[in-house]
């Protein structure tokens, strides 16, 4: 989470209670938040600087979300987050192409608009940062190369490691690990699966030592991160 403190978030809201209760939740995640009730206002604004995250509500004064959202896809691929006032609205919505990477209804949980905020931030940063995957998994083979190099995996070891590469960032429990693992067999204690993930982790590194891509996430389980090129 800690790779979008500081983003910038512009929250264009006509009510100023949910306006409100979605600048806070997002300065105590740590991003810079600001909101504004007018979509013409929104509008020349992002105009003269780009948001990092962009969260709209449907009906605005001024110009309306969908309008809005329009209008910036025709200079920025901002992530936008939509908010929609019921969830019938969201099949017309998504007829009318907006450019809206996400969909979030009224009424929402803030922590569940946040959890999407940040899922998109990380998204733009994974497209900003976008180079060719260090590695390639060969799914009818059970084999991943690593760099060039083919990994020696056992079965299990390229099950869970697959699992980790669908996802970089994502913090996977023991159990996840284990249920991609052992579909069928959950015999396995967490000091094995320890052992799996420092088996992988010998392995990635034997090919490239400077790949310490798996941290473990204390009292939760793993996180695989992309090495850098
Ligand atoms: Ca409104």
């Amino acid at each position: 989470m800690s790779s979008s403190l500081g983003s910038r978030v512009l929250v264009v809201e006509d009510d100023p209670r949910i306006a409100m209760l979605l600048v806070d939740y997002l300065r105590h995640e740590g991003l810079q938040a600001h909101s504004l009730a007018d979509g013409q206002l929104a509008l020349n604004e992002i105009r003269h600087a780009v948001p990092d995250l962009l969260i709209l509500d449907l009906g605005l004064p001024g110009l309306d979300g969908v309008s809005l959202c329009r209008e910036v896809r025709q200079f920025s691929d901002v992530p936008i987050l939509m908010l929609t006032a019921r969830v019938d609205e969201l099949d017309r919505l998504l007829g009318l192409n907006s450019g809206a990477d996400d969909y979030v209804c009224k009424p929402f949980s803030p922590r569940e608009v946040m959890a999407r905020v940040q899922a998109l931030l990380r998204r733009a940063q994974g497209r900003l940062a976008a180079r060719p995957l260090p590695w390639e998994v060969d799914e009818a083979g059970l084999r991943i190369a690593w760099r060039g190099q083919w990994l020696a995996l056992t079965p299990l070891e390229f099950r869970m490691l697959r699992q980790m590469l669908n996802h970089p960032g994502r913090v996977y429990s023991r159990q996840q690990l284990l249920d991609s693992a052992h579909p069928d067999q959950r015999e396995v204690s967490d000091r094995a699966i320890d052992t799996h993930v420092k088996n992988i982790r010998r392995k990635l590194q034997a090919v490239h030592p400077a790949d310490d891509c798996i941290s473990s996430v204390y009292g939760v389980g793993y996180r695989f991160e992309a090495p850098a090129p």
